[in-house]
């Protein structure tokens, strides 16, 4: 295998995780569709059973815990975003409940940010809080400030940057420098930045998650999730995932690992496409807010430009006050911007958002109703008719 470490990341993404010379010539690694492992002897038998004592999981025993397929993909995003190793779940939700359940028990305490994915804070309502862990919601904006929220029992801290549905900023380094100097792990969803425009680890973070399912695959057709971890962190997590049965698909995993090798061409184009149509929206009389952390007058812009690399195709959008028949009249006819849940695939995206009611910490509010867009990898001239169109029905509809 070639050595990858003096490449830059646009070459990592397309070749970590494959090996075509020990693998007959062919590019991509093959597909392992497997339950059983076969082991020809006791030795070799009680030599993975030890492996998987230790926590080592170096060799394959079964399915569940994984094959070299699964082990390619988990190796490619590890060589991304820097790491020890990885571990691929069903799906992003997955790769959240397995990392945090792998540092919390009954009586830990957890600060978790509040702009972060629903279900990712109704897996705290309703399962971390019924085994008796604390949750504590922190506003987005808090930084090093979290210190005056840390109690004796907190083991956990959650960051998701920007947040889903506000798109605010934290500030990554401030919050793990203090979790660092107190023992504290930290997880983060990366999901909105991807490995290309962002590298949770070498900001201190100990679990970076990722929703493959998101911008990794690309193509809105799988489910699957991935979290890197330091070396500290990968046992922990490792455990809990196969403990929990959180294994991904073969084939799923296969197709993740082929949209892997577009993506550094994918975000840039989502990029670019993104920021057109966000400040063609800024001169729009219809809006009174764009939420996207790459436009200059945003209040995450600063943070967003110290610490990543690029943006990605989602941001949020809050319009003037408009009833529900003109808000209706704008989304249930458009073309290009359909109307569906998840992100990340080349097709563009709309959907309308409630972000007060998933606050706690601080709350949140608008004028009018807000909606989340993906700029998809359409021509931008083609969407920007789209929502033209749009706002002519939601002005007809008056
Ligand atoms: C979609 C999403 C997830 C969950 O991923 P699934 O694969 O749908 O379970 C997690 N975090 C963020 C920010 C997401 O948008």
């Amino acid at each position: 295998m070639i050595d990858l470490s003096e490449f830059k990341r646009d070459t990592l993404a397309l070749h970590a995780g494959r090996d075509p010379d020990g693998n007959h010539g062919v590019v991509n690694p093959p597909v392992y569709h497997c339950s059983t492992v076969i082991f020809p002897t006791v030795e070799i038998l009680l030599e993975t059973r030890r492996d998987r004592a230790s926590g080592a999981y170096v060799g394959f025993t079964y399915g569940r815990e994984g094959t070299p397929t699964t082990r390619a993909f988990e190796d490619a995003i590890t060589a991304l975003e820097g790491g020890y190793r990885a571990v691929v779940t069903s799906c992003g939700l997955g790769a959240i409940a397995a990392s945090l359940t792998a540092f919390l028990s009954a009586g830990d305490h957890l600060l978790i940010v509040d702009s972060l994915y629903g279900p990712a804070r109704a897996f705290c309502e309703d399962f971390l809080k019924k085994f008796g862990v604390e949750v504590t919601y922190y506003p987005p904006s808090i930084g090093a400030g979290i210190e005056a929220l840390f109690q004796p029992n907190t083991r956990v801290v959650y960051i998701e940057s920007p947040g889903s549905l506000t798109f605010e900023m934290t500030d990554v380094p401030a919050i793990t420098k203090l979790c660092r100097q107190r023992g504290v792990t930290t997880i983060m969803d990366n999901t909105w930045a991807s490995p290309i425009c962002f590298q949770p680890l070498k900001h201190g973070v100990d679990v970076s998650i990722n929703a493959a399912t998101k911008y990794i695959s690309g193509h809105s057709d799988l489910m699957l999730g991935i979290a890197v971890c330091t070396e500290a962190a990968f046992i922990p997590v490792k455990k809990t995932a196969s403990g929990s049965g959180y294994c991904g698909g073969p084939d799923d995993i296969y197709m993740a690992l082929r949209g892997l090798r577009t993506l550094p061409l994918r975000m840039k184009r989502h990029q670019e496409t993104a920021t057109r149509i966000a400040l063609w929206l800024q001169g729009r009389p219809e809006v009174a807010r764009v939420l996207y952390p790459a436009l200059p007058d945003d209040p995450g812009h600063a943070i967003w430009k110290r610490d990543y690399d690029g943006a990605s195709g989602l941001f949020g959008v809050v319009l003037n006050a408009c009833t529900e028949t003109q808000f209706a009249a704008m989304l249930d006819h458009m073309s290009l911007f359909r109307l569906g849940y998840s992100w990340g695939g080349y097709e563009s995206l709309v959907v309308p958002t409630y972000p007060s009611d998933l606050r706690s910490a601080e709350k949140w509010v608008a004028p009018g109703p807000s909606l989340r867009f993906h700029a998809g990898l359409e021509d931008p001239d083609d969407l920007i008719l789209d929502l033209e169109r749009g706002f002519a029905r939601l002005a007809q509809a008056a």
